[in-house]
């Protein structure tokens, strides 16, 4: 069936300007690290991408090697792009990234110019794109000098493959250097893409201060701590649920009796606020104007509808600020 955008999209969504830059992104950007494999079922994901632009987000992240298997992720978005999106490719804002392992030998992995010229070919010619609106650096290299990895950005920006660049779990300091080399170069640095949720916390430590002072906007990377600050494992773990259906990246033993004791009274507060932990978590990270939007994932459209409708409520009240920082410890 052919793909027609809902009239209403643009009603109800906010938007958030990134940084110093001209583009702003809704308050909820999509993922596709999960849910986009070739052993997820495809409709499922068009189904979610569909609902998503149709409730005003405009912003699909990615990267090269989402899957199962590596590529996978993007091939399959390609796919639906190709069938449902491509007219309204100027009001979407699709990102990839490179810096983690993608294919054998020293030039398929980390920061160098090769890999990462290489990757955002390969990844352009797997959705069939002429451009991606962000190229990311997904994660610091030790080894590479900083100037060859933010010239291969600036290198992809220049030639057209990429409108802008971001960085990826980049540390403060690093952040400072990266953006001045990228300043210097004339392509500045739009956005950094941490992991930020009420379990892990790190930006607060200088990193959102950085970000500030750069002009840089902020997209907050697994939000729901990949479904533990919601609901779902208060009462054992779902069959259906990321920890028992991948064990990739969330292992069941990682939800402990004491982080669900936390859980359990974060969604007491919940309650009380009428809305779903997860509701109030995503609220929790946007109550920061630094964050310029938050990347979750779903496993469903009733999730997305779920997340979407918490943003009516993104107020805290300072007794509940203060229960939240006592149950986080
Ligand atoms: P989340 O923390 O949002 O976790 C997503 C999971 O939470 C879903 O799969 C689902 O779990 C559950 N969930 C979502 N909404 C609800 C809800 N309303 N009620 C109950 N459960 C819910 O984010 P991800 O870890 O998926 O990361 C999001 C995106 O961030 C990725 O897709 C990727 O684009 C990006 N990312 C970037 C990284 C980087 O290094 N830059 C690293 C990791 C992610 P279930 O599947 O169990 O139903």
């Amino acid at each position: 069936d052919l793909y027609q955008a809902d009239n209403n999209r643009y009603d109800t969504m906010q938007y958030r300007r990134c940084g110093n830059s001209g583009i702003r992104l809704p308050l909820l950007s999509l993922g596709l690290w999960h849910n986009f494999g070739h052993t997820n079922d495809l409709e499922k994901g068009r189904e979610l991408l569909r609902c998503a632009f149709d409730n005003g987000i405009t912003h699909f992240d990615l990267a090269n090697n989402y899957g199962p298997p590596y590529g996978a992720a993007e091939e399959n978005f390609g796919r639906i792009f190709q069938q449902d999106f491509k007219p309204y490719r100027d009001e979407l804002i699709i990102s990839s990234k490179a810096g983690w392992d993608m294919w054998p030998g020293p030039y398929g992995n980390f920061g160098s110019r090769k890999y990462l010229i290489a990757s955002a070919d390969q990844s352009l010619k797997r959705m069939g794109l002429e451009y991606v609106d962000i190229f990311y650096h997904h994660r610091p290299d030790p080894d590479t000098p900083l100037e060859e990895t933010m010239g291969a950005l600036h290198h992809l920006v220049q030639r057209g493959k990429a409108l802008y660049a971001g960085i990826s779990q980049y540390p403060a300091d690093l952040t400072a250097r990266a953006a001045k080399i990228m300043k210097d170069l004339g392509t500045p640095l739009l956005i950094h893409q941490p992991r930020y949720n009420m379990f892990d916390r790190w930006v607060e430590d200088g990193l959102l201060v950085e970000l500030e002072k750069q002009g840089m906007g902020s997209i907050a990377f697994s939000p729901l701590e990949q479904g533990v600050l919601t609901n779902k494992y208060l009462n054992g773990i779902p069959e259906d649920s990321r920890a028992k259906k991948d064990g990739r990246y969330l292992q069941e033993e990682q939800i402990t009796p004491e982080i669900l004791e936390k859980v359990k009274r974060l969604n007491n507060l919940a309650q009380t606020r009428g809305q779903s932990l997860a509701q109030m978590a995503i609220a929790w990270l946007l109550k920061d104007e630094r964050i310029s939007t938050v990347l979750i994932g779903v496993s469903r459209r009733e999730q997305l509808l779920d997340n979407i409708a918490g943003l009516s409520n993104l107020s805290f009240t300072d007794s509940e600020l203060k229960e939240i920082k006592e149950i986080l410890g």
